[in-house]
């Protein structure tokens, strides 16, 4: 595993569950507004092992009951399913964040028993998908495609799960916000999360100014989802 940054507890990152969190090296985006800009490369080497890793969290041991896999896009690498069974035999609960564009590897990990919470993002609505995401529309189309086949994963099988969107101004209006509401379906767990531009990918969005507070409890409102 490429792991470039891990916290040693966090009790927001996994709902109502104490956790050792793991940052993964890569990811396949490149969203203009990524706040982890960092980790997107696939090129660069992770920083710490997975033995340092491992140790870190048997350190905290008796302070956490889960740890949460970030990145970066940690569908990416190949050794996940190995590195989530190290952890499941450590009698934790584990949540994926995900970008939702490796369905196989999500099936996979769900069908072993080696994930038990999964936070998908679903950037905006399909026509502006590759706005947001910082691809051409081609290659925007493939990935959709993948995100479409990961919700219908989620949907499927009994797994505990969320979809979440950053509400970053142009990328996403509130009529993206209802179109995503109607492809992810009334019951669905949503959350919405505020665009923040103290680091971006791009520097044309370190200019862009978030979603006043009330705009954002007003949109929450009529799609019916949370706000972080
Ligand atoms: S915000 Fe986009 S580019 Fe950044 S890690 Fe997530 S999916 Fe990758």
């Amino acid at each position: 595993m490429k792991i470039s940054g891990y916290l040693g507890f966090s009790l927001i990152d996994y709902p109502g569950i104490p956790s050792f969190v793991i940052f993964t090296q890569g990811c396949n985006f490149k969203c203009p507004f990524c706040h982890n800009p960092e980790l997107i490369s696939q090129r660069k080497k992770g920083q710490y092992s997975e033995e340092f890793i491992l140790e870190e969290i048997d350190r905290r041991r008796k302070l956490i009951k889960g740890v949460v896999i970030t990145g970066g896009e940690p569908t990416l690498q190949e050794d996940l399913p190995s590195f989530l069974f190290k952890i499941k035999k450590k009698r934790l609960l584990i949540k994926l964040d995900t970008n939702g564009s490796n369905p196989k590897m999500l099936i996979e990990i769900i069908k072993s028993n080696l994930v038990d919470y999964v936070a998908m993002d679903f950037k905006t609505s399909p026509s502006k998908y590759h706005k947001a995401i910082g691809l051409t529309e081609n290659e925007t189309k493939k990935y959709l495609k993948n995100i479409f086949e990961s919700l219908k994963i989620l949907r499927e099988n009994k797994i505990k799960f969320e979809i979440r969107t950053t509400v970053v101004p142009e990328i996403v209006e509130e009529e993206d916000l209802i179109e995503i509401r109607k492809i992810i379906g009334e019951n669905t767990l949503y959350f919405l999360q505020p665009f923040k531009n103290d680091k971006t990918l791009s520097y044309e969005f370190k200019n862009k100014n978030p979603y006043p507070e009330e705009m954002l409890e007003k949109y929450s409102a009529t799609i019916k989802s949370k706000l972080r």
